[in-house]
């Protein structure tokens, strides 16, 4: 079987691997390079975080996805993931609910009350009186190393075609083809739509419609030299527990510390440049000022914007079955990098038309 990919983010480059694995042949097409500096998947880390606190289903898939990881890792032959665990502050009520949410996923989990969670990170100010739970089955993926061995894998297959620098203009969902920007068209047995936060404009209208396009932005800081070996334990922070909805990335296997905020999300019409405007900057240091001990603007090393798509009625990603052979998926912000691997497996099983294995099947939409 022949199929075209467009798009080569995280989830067409993972769809990619994944279609040559079942033995078929992919055409990986982009519109820049392979991998895009300007896609969302591009940046020096994304989390893994299997706790989803009220979805013991989300919870058990975030586990798969962290195993997958690591067999992915040995597949790519490159150290593409750091499993540090992740660590979120919860109410002390719901600790207890935590650990048996991650236990029933088979993942180990340390609580933390507020004296041994001040005490064992202390270059955090954490609230007052609060708690955390660390989880043990997660971590920090090198995103940048992840597309990068990816592309080196698929270079070293006879099966698969890079195309870059080829923007895909329109898709012909009844006999699978596309049509590039120079006319061109490349007819397939299937097409996967990977186009990240472009994807509105491959989709009929009444999809295209249901997605609304936020850019989020991001700071990365260098941390003093004193503090360096405390942060070389700290695991990501999902949450503080905070009103602004901040998160944190460490500095690991030479990132910087990474900042952001659902505060620093914002609905936008269209995907732009990813440099972050000096207010978001501003914002982002200001609101971890408290939370960092000695954090401000002479820690900022750089700062980087990325675009995601959301779906309006659930938050959430697309799926859309545009064809019996022809499937987009519109990822979301938040949690499409960790699931990647269970994403593109199930997207390749439903376009090459595979019997459906036991990862998660994803709801599909039929216009
Ligand atoms: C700030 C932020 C933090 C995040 N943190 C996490 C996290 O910690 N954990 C997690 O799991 N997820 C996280 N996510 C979500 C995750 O990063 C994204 O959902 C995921 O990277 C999207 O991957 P993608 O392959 O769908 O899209 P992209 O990476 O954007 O790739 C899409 C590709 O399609 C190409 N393309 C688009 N249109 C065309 C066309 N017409 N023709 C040809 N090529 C085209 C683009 O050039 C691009 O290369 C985060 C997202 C944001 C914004």
């Amino acid at each position: 079987m022949r199929i075209v990919v467009v798009g080569a983010g995280v989830i067409g480059l993972l769809s990619a691997v994944q279609i040559v694995a079942d033995g078929h042949r992919v055409v990986l097409v982009d519109q820049a390079d392979i991998p895009f500096a300007g896609s969302t998947s591009s940046d020096w880390h994304r989390v893994i975080r299997a706790l989803h606190l009220d979805d013991p289903v989300a919870t058990a898939d975030a586990v798969l996805a962290h195993h997958q990881w690591l067999r992915l890792q040995r597949l790519l032959s490159t150290r593409i993931y750091e499993p540090v665990g992740a660590l979120h502050v919860l109410p002390a009520d719901d600790l207890a609910r935590a650990q048996q949410v991650l236990s029933g996923a088979g993942s180990g989990a340390h609580l933390f009350g507020p004296l041994s969670l001040a005490s064992t990170y202390t270059q955090i100010r954490f609230p007052d009186g609060a708690t955390a739970v660390l989880e043990d089955l997660a971590g920090v993926l090198l995103a940048d190393r992840v597309l990068a061995a990816c592309r080196g894998w698929l270079r070293q297959s006879p099966r698969a075609e890079l195309v870059p620098h080829r923007a895909v203009v329109a898709v012909d969902a009844d006999n699978p083809a596309v049509r590039l920007a120079d006319g061109e068209v490349l007819s397939a047995d299937a097409v996967l739509l990977t186009a990240g936060a472009w994807s509105r404009g491959l989709l009929p209208a009444p999809l295209a419609d249901e997605l609304v396009l936020c850019r989020q932005s991001m700071v990365f800081c260098g941390v003093p030299a004193q503090d360096a070996a405390v942060w070389s334990a700290t695991p990501p922070i999902s949450t503080f527990g905070t009103s602004n909805g901040g998160w944190l990335v460490p500095p690991i296997a030479g990132t910087p510390l990474k900042l952001s905020a659902a505060s620093a999300c914002r609905v936008v019409t269209e995907v732009g440049d990813i440099s972050t405007p000096a207010y978001w900057r501003d914002h982002l240091v200001e609101e971890f000022a408290p939370l960092v001990r000695g954090l401000g603007a002479d820690w900022l090393t750089g700062g980087r914007d990325a675009y995601y798509l959301m779906r309006r009625s659930t938050g959430g990603p697309m799926v859309a079955v545009l064809g019996e052979r022809v499937v987009s998926y519109a990822a979301c912000g938040g949690s499409s990098f960790k699931f990647a691997p269970l994403i593109a497996r199930s997207l390749v099983r439903q376009v090459s038309g595979a019997a459906a294995g036991a990862e998660p099947v994803l709801s599909p939409t039929v216009p």
